[in-house]
C-alpha cells in the first residue's frame, strides 16, 4: 500500500483502511480488525506523525 494520508481526513484514512472511531479525542478505528488506538498529538501545531494512521496490529502497515 503506497498511501500516506499527511493529513486526518476521513476520506483519506479510509483508502488505508481506517476509521475515525472518536473525532473529539481523535481515535482512530482499523476497518479490517477493528482495533482502536489514539494516535500522538503534538500540543503544538498540527502536525501527525508518520504512520499515526497505521493499525497497531499491522493490518495496514
Ligand atoms: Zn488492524
Amino acid at each position: 500500500m503506497g498511501a500516506n494520508p499527511k493529513n486526518c481526513s476521513e476520506s483519506q484514512l479510509r483508502k488505508v483502511g481506517v476509521e475515525i472511531h472518536c473525532p473529539h479525542t481523535f481515535k482512530l478505528q482499523c476497518v479490517k480488525c477493528g482495533q482502536i488506538w489514539s494516535p500522538n498529538i503534538p500540543s503544538r501545531g498540527s502536525r501527525l506523525h508518520n504512520g499515526y494512521w497505521k493499525c497497531p496490529n499491522g493490518c495496514n502497515g
